[in-house]
């Protein structure tokens, strides 16, 4: 015979990923995009040592939305690390 009880499972907490805030302007990094728009800034430093099988690596990394990082960051990178040259933009636009 099989037995049952009932018993009593207490709720758990789960940490679910609901957003990105920008890290300069506190806005969502989603904030104004439309169900096909990508906007996606992606700022990380991996530093560490890789041996085979066996990784220790940290890493450094920003949130920031598209419009923070077109009109504050790229502006700020291309006057003093990229000394006025013209930063690599590439893909299609219609
Ligand atoms: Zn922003």
């Amino acid at each position: 015979m099989i037995k049952y009880e009932e018993k009593q499972i207490p709720a758990r907490t789960e940490k679910i990923y609901v957003d990105t805030e920008c890290d300069f302007c506190g806005q969502s990094v989603h904030a104004h995009l439309g169900n096909y728009d990508v906007d996606d800034v992606t700022i990380v430093s991996n530093y560490g040592k890789q041996f085979p099988g066996k990784t220790y690596l940290q890493n450094i990394s920003v949130d920031m939305c598209g419009s923070c990082f077109r009109a504050k960051m790229l502006p700020w990178l291309t006057e003093h690390m990229l000394k006025g040259r013209t930063p690599l933009v590439e893909g299609e636009k219609d």
